[in-house]
């Protein structure tokens, strides 16, 4: 993977509740990444704040939106639309930034069909049991929820295949490590 003039892009996917989001996080301010907002019809957990978690939108917003042409991906997850907004990624690649797009399986496949060198990277726990100990610890989520978000999980682990590289989150540090080696060797 060499640079060029353009930045990589790349998507990162897995099971809700396998740690992504933590360690993209880490990986983006290691790496002073900026942080591509997607748009969501879900309600704001506790402590999210709209523009900066997501743009929390009514579901007449977000398909206004679509209808126009503004994502560059979108799919339904556990039940609410989520999407990802042309104008958080098209710039930002064009400067030359590199972005991380953290979605789910059936966006992470529309976002390779239009960028072919998108690199994709599936994340998940080493087992199934693992995952339901991290979504029950997350105490945000109704066990319906809960319940809802590991039958999904199961179907997300069928796309692995797909995906160029897997990561298995054993402990937070190795799989920064891991994500952040990725990057780097694009940018090399
Ligand atoms: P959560 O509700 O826990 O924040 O996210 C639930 C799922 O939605 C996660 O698997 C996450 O990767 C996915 N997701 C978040 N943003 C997007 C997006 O813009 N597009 C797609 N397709 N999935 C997303």
């Amino acid at each position: 993977m060499s640079r060029g003039e353009k930045g990589h892009l790349y998507v990162v996917s897995g099971p809700s509740g396998a740690g992504k989001s933590t360690i993209c996080r880490l990986v983006r301010k290691a790496l002073g990444i900026n942080l591509a907002t997607s748009a969501t019809t879900r309600a704001p957990r506790e402590g999210e704040v709209n523009g900066r978690d997501y743009y929390f939108l009514t579901k007449e917003e977000f398909l206004a939106k679509e209808k126009n042409g503004e994502f560059l991906e979108y799919a339904t997850v556990h039940g609410n639309y989520y999407g990802t907004l042309k104008s958080e990624v098209e710039a930002r690649l064009l400067h030359g930034e590199d972005v991380i797009l953290e979605i789910d399986v059936q966006g992470g496949l529309q976002v390779k069909e239009q960028y072919p060198d998108a690199y994709l990277v599936f994340f998940k726990t080493a087992t199934k049991e693992e995952l339901e100990k991290r979504l029950r610890g997350r105490k945000t989520d109704s066990e319906e929820t809960i319940q809802l978000r590991l039958r999904n999980s199961l179907k997300e682990l069928e796309y692995e295949k797909y995906y160029a590289v897997t990561i298995i989150n054993n402990t937070v540090e190795e799989s920064c490590a891991a994500l952040r080696k990725i990057i780097e060797e694009g940018r090399q």
